[in-house]
């Protein structure tokens, strides 16, 4: 087979959820936004709604409906981006409940929909999306008498336990919240591991479930491995790859993979990063291509059929730090190219 396989332990998410739920005494949503992260967003959501999980967050409609599809009626599904023009219709048959981010938002939702659920995203200082404080003031009894399902908020810097702004969202949070009865929710999984001042009714973790940063002691959840299209023998002073950037300084074996960064393994990785025949690292040989990847495998002595990309030695945060960027993105470029197997559920 052509194509590398990216073998996701839906085990692994189910046990990552479970272990954030144990962290706090309030409900644990399941953020599934972007196709679950990148690994499936139906397969890991039917896992997580089997383990427990009763209300799931996406960013758009679209999703909503497809998640919907996947979930059979029960599960609350809600929407990041509100109530948006044009979604009405996917909203009610598919019983979506919006997060209301503004009083444009919020008329559309109770003109065209009234009566239908609905949550309230407040803006607590990241300045991204949800209602401004002094728009909250105008709104919030009008909005109360509608009887909203949740009031969340998002943290900027929550993956940073000692950043200032924590606990000033935390304050703004609760000023803007004080004595409402209604659900509150503001963690994601890094104010799941601030503490329990952040859980208030609700958490919504995604990264730690996914087994990325900064849950440290989450179980890894994706594995890919790329078959070996081709391997050869090149002589002293030889070249591989696009840009001549690797030159032989010894007799060197190179085996090329199927995958590039068409399939999501970032072009500005390569130099730093390796591929694993079991427990060995092997360096890349030049420039990561589109879809392929040439291999430095002398010094296994062998020619192996596969070569692993993300194993127990690198991770999705390893690509990441290599990459210069975040295990999200690694994990929200897997491509749709790879032949995905699903284990453990
Ligand atoms: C993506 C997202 C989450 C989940 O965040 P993680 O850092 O992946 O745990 C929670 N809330 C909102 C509003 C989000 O956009």
């Amino acid at each position: 087979m052509g194509s590398s396989i990216l073998t996701v332990d839906l085990g692994a998410v189910v046990a990552n959820w479970q272990a954030l739920d144990q962290m706090t005494e309030c409900e644990t949503a399941a953020v599934v936004k972007a196709d679950g992260y990148g690994i499936g967003a139906d397969r890991a959501a039917r896992a997580l709604a089997r383990a427990g999980a009763r209300t799931f967050f996406v960013a758009i409609a679209e999703e909503g409906a497809a998640l919907r599809e996947a979930l059979g009626p029960g599960p609350v599904i809600n929407l990041f981006s509100g109530h948006m023009p044009g979604d009405t219709d996917m909203i009610s048959d598919m019983n979506l409940a919006p997060m209301i981010n503004s009083i444009d938002q919020l008329i559309r939702h109770v003109e065209a929909l009234p009566g239908h659920p609905f949550g309230v995203q407040l803006d607590t200082g990241m300045n991204r999306l949800g209602m401004e404080p002094a728009e909250w003031a105008a709104v919030r009894d009008v909005v109360l008498e509608q009887s909203p399902a949740l009031i969340m908020s998002h943290l900027a810097c929550a993956d940073d336990p000692e950043h200032p702004m924590n606990l000033r969202q935390l304050d703004a949070f609760r000023d803007m919240t004080m004595g409402l009865d209604v659900p509150l929710s503001l963690a994601n999984t890094g104010g799941v591991l601030l503490g329990a001042k952040y859980h208030f009714d609700m958490t919504r973790p995604g990264i730690g479930t996914y087994g990325g940063f900064p849950f440290q002691a989450a179980q890894p959840v994706v594995a890919l491995s790329a078959p070996v299209i081709q391997c050869r023998t090149i002589e002293i002073g030889e070249t591989v790859g696009y840009g001549n950037t690797f030159t032989a300084d010894r007799e060197t074996r190179i085996a090329t993979i199927s995958a590039g960064y068409a399939d999501g393994l970032i072009r500005g990785m390569g130099p730093v990063t390796h591929l694993y025949f079991e427990d060995q690292p092997c360096p890349l040989a030049g420039r990561i291509s589109m879809d392929l990847i040439s291999v430095d495998i002398t010094d296994l002595g062998r020619d192996p059929k596969h070569l692993d990309v993300l194993c127990e030695h690198q991770g999705v945060d390893d690509l990441a730090a290599n990459a210069g960027t975040i295990g999200y993105e690694i994990l929200t470029s897997l491509g749709t190219r790879y032949a995905r197997r699903y284990i453990g559920a």
